[in-house]
C-alpha cells in the first residue's frame, strides 16, 4: 500500500476528500468485547491536511459501541460530567471562558453530553439561569435532572429534535470532548444548526493534535481507538465555517483526565452568522423581483402590422420559450451575427439590419430583445433613420 495519496474507505470528515496520505497503521489485540476497529491508519487528507483515522467500518459500529457503554452507566458510578477534582477544574476553565465572552446569562444553554451535569451545576452557580443538558445514558441523565433540578433530554445529540421537537431553540451548545469521538462531522454541524437559534453558539472543545507532541506520554497514547478525528483549531473552522459559523474566539488549554496528566486541548466560541445566509436570501429576492418584472411587462403597440425582432441572444431565447413574443406579428428576426442571418426561426428569416430599410414606415416595430446592446441598436436605428416604433424589450 502506497503511503502517499491513497484511496481512503472513510472521506475526509471535514471536506470529503477520498485521498489521504498514510502517517501511521494502529494495531490492538482484540479482545473479545471490543467492536470498535483496533487496526487503522492514522491519515492526512491530501486537500485540507486534516488527520483521521481511516478503517473499513462504518458508523453504526461506532453508535453500538456508545450504546453499550451508556447502557452500563449507572447513577452511582463514575463517569464523565462527574465531580472529580479534575472534571472540576475542566467546569472552572470552560465556565471562567465563557464568563468572559457572554454577558447575558439568561440564554438558553444546553450541555451536550452533560453527564451527571457537573458543568451544569457550575453554571447555574456562576449565575447561568437557563441550563439544560442533553445526555444519552438515562442512568446519568436522570441522576443530573434529579440533583439539580434541571431539565436533561435523554437522547442522542443527533437525534435531539426528533425525540424533543419542542426543544427551545439554544442560544449556546457546549460541545465538550464529543467532536473527537464523532464519525460523520459534517452530520453533525448540520443537525446542530437545527438545534441552535438563529444566532445560536457554540463552545467546542476537543484534544489539540497540534501539541500532541509537547505532551508525550507512551508512544501512540493520542491515537486512542475512539479518538478517531485529531483536530487544531483550523480545522475546527474549516468544519464550521462552510456551515455559517463565525469564530468569535479561540482558545488552547489543558485538561486533566488525571490530576497529574496534562492533555492539550483547544477550541473555540463560534456563532452563527445569519450574514452568511444572505446570499440566498438576496439571490431569492432577484427571483421576485424578476418574476413580478416579467408579470407585470408591457407588450406596446400590439397592433404593428410589421414587427422585427433585434437580438437574437439568451435572453431571446427565454422570451421564445415563454411565447411572450407570439403575441407580435412577427415580420423577421434581425442579428449582426453572420453565424445566423440567412437561418430560419419559426419558419421566419433571420436577416440583416438593412432590411428594415425596406418596411422604414411610422408603423412598423422593432423590439430590441439584446440585453447588453439594446443602446447601441438603439443608435444604429436612429444612424439610419429610422421612421418606425422602436421598444426596447430589455
Ligand atoms: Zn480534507
Amino acid at each position: 500500500m502506497s503511503k502517499t495519496d491513497y484511496t481512503t474507505y472513510r472521506n475526509c470528515p471535514i471536506c470529503s476528500n477520498a485521498r489521504a496520505d498514510i502517517l501511521h497503521e494502529i494495531n490492538y489485540q482484540r479482545a473479545e468485547y471490543q467492536i470498535l476497529p483496533l487496526q487503522y491508519l492514522i491519515v492526512s487528507c491530501t486537500d485540507c491536511g486534516f488527520i483521521y483515522d481511516d478503517f473499513n467500518t462504518g458508523a453504526s459500529v461506532f453508535e453500538q459501541h456508545y450504546a453499550r457503554q451508556n447502557k452500563y452507566i449507572l447513577e452511582i458510578t463514575a463517569g464523565a460530567g462527574g465531580f472529580s477534582e479534575s472534571d472540576l477544574i475542566r467546569y472552572q476553565q470552560t465556565t471562567d471562558f465563557l464568563e468572559q465572552h457572554i454577558k447575558e446569562k439568561s440564554i438558553h444553554v444546553i450541555d451536550s453530553g452533560c453527564g451527571k451535569g457537573g458543568l451544569l451545576q457550575l453554571l447555574k452557580q456562576r449565575g447561568f439561569s437557563n441550563v439544560s443538558g442533553i445526555e444519552i445514558s438515562p442512568g446519568c441523565a436522570s441522576y443530573a435532572e434529579k440533583q439539580l433540578k434541571t431539565k436533561v433530554y435523554c437522547t442522542d445529540l443527533l437525534k435531539t429534535k426528533q425525540n424533543f421537537p419542542d426543544l427551545p431553540p439554544v442560544d449556546l451548545l457546549i460541545l465538550s470532548n464529543v467532536m473527537e469521538h464523532i464519525y460523520d462531522l459534517k452530520q453533525t454541524v448540520r443537525i446542530i444548526k437545527k438545534i441552535l437559534a438563529e444566532n445560536g453558539m457554540l463552545y467546542i472543545e476537543v484534544p489539540d493534535a497540534s501539541r500532541y507532541y509537547q505532551y508525550t506520554k507512551s508512544p501512540f497514547y493520542y491515537f486512542d481507538f475512539e479518538h478517531i478525528n485529531h483536530f487544531d483549531t483550523i480545522h475546527l473552522d474549516l468544519l464550521l465555517h462552510p456551515f455559517g459559523f463565525k469564530t468569535c474566539r479561540y482558545f488552547e488549554t489543558e485538561s486533566y483526565p488525571v490530576k497529574t496528566m496534562p492533555y492539550p486541548m483547544c477550541g473555540g466560541l463560534y456563532k452563527l452568522d445569519s450574514g452568511k445566509l444572505k446570499l440566498s436570501h438576496n439571490v431569492k429576492q432577484y427571483i421576485d423581483d424578476s418574476i413580478l418584472r416579467e408579470k407585470n411587462r408591457d407588450l406596446p403597440y400590439l397592433d404593428s402590422p410589421h414587427v422585427f425582432v433585434w437580438g437574437l441572444g439568451a435572453y431571446f431565447e427565454s422570451l421564445r420559450y415563454k411565447k411572450i413574443l407570439n403575441q407580435y406579428q412577427i415580420k423577421g428576426f434581425i442579428d449582426i451575427n453572420k453565424q445566423k442571418t440567412g437561418e430560419m426561426i419559426d419558419g421566419i428569416a433571420v436577416s440583416t439590419p438593412d432590411i428594415l430599410m425596406n418596411f422604414n414606415s411610422e408603423n412598423t416595430l422593432v423590439l430590441v430583445t439584446s440585453v447588453l446592446y439594446a443602446p447601441q441598436i438603439i443608435q444604429e436605428l436612429e444612424a439610419m433613420k429610422w421612421k418606425g416604433r422602436i421598444v426596447d424589450f430589455t
